[in-house]
């Protein structure tokens, strides 16, 4: 294969979508796996659209991801500039090829003559189109008599440039997902390629600049699918060679209706962007939400490829081995929160409890509390099978920072019986005794008197947990008493059964 150079090309119109972030890493993918180039090309030649902080954000959250530029904005590179309105005059000159061969024409319609026109096929019940089949009776450089348009221009009337779609042609084409496509020309709208504020629109800009960057392989969402006809005739009539083209399935909400919207985040309560965006009407990040950079992409990355295999769990370097166009899927793929959930879970339990004690030590901070991470370690290993984040380990270990403040009315009506108070007192006598509290040392002499006094074990501990806990929940008994020591799992027993035993 020729040398592969892929890019990645967002419009900072805003937070950069999941669905944005997943074409970015299948083109990182697609370029590493081949020993590629990766750019990053800002394309932001729609002024009305520009959001301040959105380039960063887009660069930010590839850093984050872990997709590593090779030619862009920040790292440089031999094809620059590589955001586009940094070389907006450059772009002029193409237009102006292409009218010149003719394939191209200057077009002084206003929006209310077109707005007029879009509304009368309306009625009519059609779509307004304009081509071959109207462009002679349009107010353009096709109808009106030569003198007539150069003096509009000369006047300073403000124009568009037009590509001039042909009548009646038939374009074959492949794309690595969807196959060989045909379309008809006469189906198609003479788009318009520059505007009247001196800016090229995408379709123009973005093919000078894949052709001048030597772009091998255009991997993009299907939203562009319907214009790639548009985008092989201006190759054409530039006589310039298209790159490969490989369109990229949706992704759909959790329900399969409908393509993923960046409103969605606020509706469904699960982030659609990968850091939080902190400007104007803010929304919610994975990374803030407490996902890990590697499961995010994991996840990401089986949204519509597949390795084949049974395989779900994939490092970057291991995605970049298996990675290939022809496993992506035709069909969009749905967004499926919980298993967003399930990539995190996996990823936390690979972590050792060091860095999992590191991560909680700082959220314990923001409860007030500060504990040594060798205490911190043990602790989680008692609950990190039950937590997807770190930060709902707060919500598992609440009660062995604090003793409880409130008993579980629940379980007092269920469990709590008249003996209860006093099978109690006699366990603290028993711990009394004790003096290593670990549970290896606890738990065989309580369950050896347990069974020399014919008392019921389910009866004994769910009290004995909801003195120590104020419920029923956490995880074993004797690991929690040997994490919180005796003294306080005698005054723990003393305090519930005043407060409930009476
Ligand atoms: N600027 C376009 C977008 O944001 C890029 C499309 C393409 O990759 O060609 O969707």
């Amino acid at each position: 294969m020729e040398q592969v150079r892929v890019r990645f090309a967002p419009s900072p119109t805003g937070p950069l979508h999941i669905g944005g972030v997943r074409t970015a890493l299948y083109n990182y993918l697609f370029a590493k796996k081949n020993k590629g180039t990766f750019i990053l090309r800002i394309e932001d030649t729609d002024q009305s659209r520009y959001t301040e902080g959105a380039e960063e954000y887009i660069m930010d959250s590839l850093r984050w991801c872990g997709i590593i530029v090779d030619e862009g904005i920040r790292e440089g590179g031999k094809f620059g500039p590589y955001r586009q309105s940094d070389k907006k005059a450059a772009f002029r000159e193409f237009a102006d090829t292409l009218i010149n061969k003719g394939d191209a024409y200057y077009a002084f319609d206003t929006s209310e003559q077109l707005e007029a026109l879009r509304r009368e096929s309306e009625k009519a019940g059609n779509t307004f189109i304009y081509n071959f089949a109207n462009r002679g009776k349009l107010n353009n450089s096709v109808s009106l008599k030569e003198a007539d348009w150069k003096e509009k221009i000369e006047r300073g009337e403000p124009y568009v440039i037009r590509y001039k779609m042909p009548h009646n042609e038939e374009i074959h084409f492949n794309d690595l997902i969807r196959g060989q496509i045909v379309v008809n020309t006469s189906t198609l709208d003479d788009k318009v390629l520059f505007k009247s504020d001196g800016m090229p629109t995408y379709h123009l800009a973005h093919i000078v600049d894949d052709h001048y960057m030597e772009i091998s392989h255009v991997i993009r969402g299907e939203e562009w699918l319907p214009s790639l006809p548009l985008h092989l005739m201006i190759y054409r009539s530039f006589g310039w060679e298209p790159p490969l083209y490989a369109h990229l399935p949706l992704l759909l909400k959790p329900d399969g209706k409908g393509k993923l919207s960046k409103r969605d985040g606020d509706t469904m309560g699960f982030p659609v962007f990968p850091l939080f965006w902190p400007y104007g009407e803010t929304a919610k990040g994975y990374r803030e939400e407490g996902y890990y950079p590697d499961a995010f992409v994991n996840m990401l990355a089986l949204l519509g490829w597949n390795p084949g295999t049974e395989q779900e769990i994939f490092s970057m370097q291991e995605l970049i081995e298996a990675f290939s166009i022809e496993r992506v899927g035709k069909s969009g793929s749905k967004f499926d929160p919980e298993k967003a959930k399930w990539f995190n879970h996996q990823y936390l339990q690979k972590k050792t409890n060091n860095q999992l004690s590191m991560e909680f030590r700082e959220i314990l901070r923001t409860h007030g509390k500060h504990e040594d991470i060798v205490d911190l370690e043990s602790l989680i290993g008692m609950v990190k099978e039950r937590v997807s984040f770190v930060k709902d380990i707060w919500a598992q270990t609440d009660f062995f920072f604090k003793t409880p403040e409130t008993y579980d009315q629940e379980v007092i009506k269920k469990r709590w019986k008249e003996d209860s108070a006093s099978l109690l007192l006699e366990l603290k006598e028993e711990l009394k005794k004790i003096d290593d509290f670990s549970a290896g040392s606890t738990e065989p002499v309580i369950k050896a008197w347990i069974e020399k006094k014919g008392y019921n074990t389910g009866a004994i501990m769910t009290v004995f947990r909801l003195v120590i806990v104020g419920a029923s929940r956490g995880p074993h008994m004797f690991d929690i008493i040997g994490w919180i020591g005796k003294a306080e799992t005698l005054n723990r027993i003393d305090r519930g059964v005043s407060i409930i035993g009476k």
